[in-house]
């Protein structure tokens, strides 16, 4: 099964993408993950992608289209990817979906995690804390809902025509959410 999960920074994307990497023993493609990593080795795309990230801009489509051409790939996790954090614009949604012909695999779900700005900003607050993310600060946070808002606008009409798209309350507690996914895979 592969599985895109869309939503707002702080939706709760990661913690659902940890439960269905378990759950399906499946693998988590985390761009900001991958992003972040990058910076932390200081690699030449971490070198120029690190501004954007802490000003809370997307980081070019180029650089993460090439980032997870690989995984894709990777034939040791065909039909088990959890996406999470990407696409996020049109560009990588079509790259996505031409990956995934090229290696004669489709998406099954694409769970659509919604939440209010307000819900998101005290997430992310709480979340500074326990993780200390550089971009999680109250400035960031705001620029990245916006940034979040209007460049996946776009992404959200080309998904949500899908049979597979599957809205879920996103303010919902952790495990709600949990259990409304799971009545969806669990067929
Ligand atoms: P996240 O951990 O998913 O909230 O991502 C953290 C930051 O990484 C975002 O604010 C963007 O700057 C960058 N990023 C992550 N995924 C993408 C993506 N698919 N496209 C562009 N930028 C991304």
């Amino acid at each position: 099964m592969n599985i895109i999960l869309f939503g707002p920074p702080g939706a709760g994307k990661g913690t659902q993408a940890k439960y269905l990497v378990k759950k399906l023993n499946a693998f988590q493609i985390s761009t900001g993950e991958i992003l972040r990593e990058e910076i932390k080795k200081n690699t030449e795309i971490g070198k120029k992608i690190s501004y954007n990230i802490n000003d809370g801009k997307f980081v070019s489509d180029e650089i993460v289209n090439n980032l997870i051409k690989d995984i894709v790939f990777d034939i040791k996790k065909k039909d088990r990817l959890i996406f999470d954090g990407y696409p996020r614009s049109l560009t990588q949604a079509k790259n996505l979906n031409q990956l995934l012909d090229e290696t004669k695999q489709k998406i099954d779900f694409i769970f659509f995690l919604n939440v209010n700005k307000e819900t998101i900003l005290n997430r992310i607050r709480k979340r500074k804390v326990l993780e200390n993310r550089s971009d999680d600060d109250s400035d960031t946070i705001i620029k990245r809902y916006d940034t979040y808002m209007e460049t996946t606008k776009p992404v959200l009409d080309y998904y949500s025509k899908n049979q597979n798209f599957k809205e879920i309350d996103g303010s919902l507690e952790i495990d709600e959410i949990t259990r409304k996914i799971d009545t969806f895979i669990n067929v």
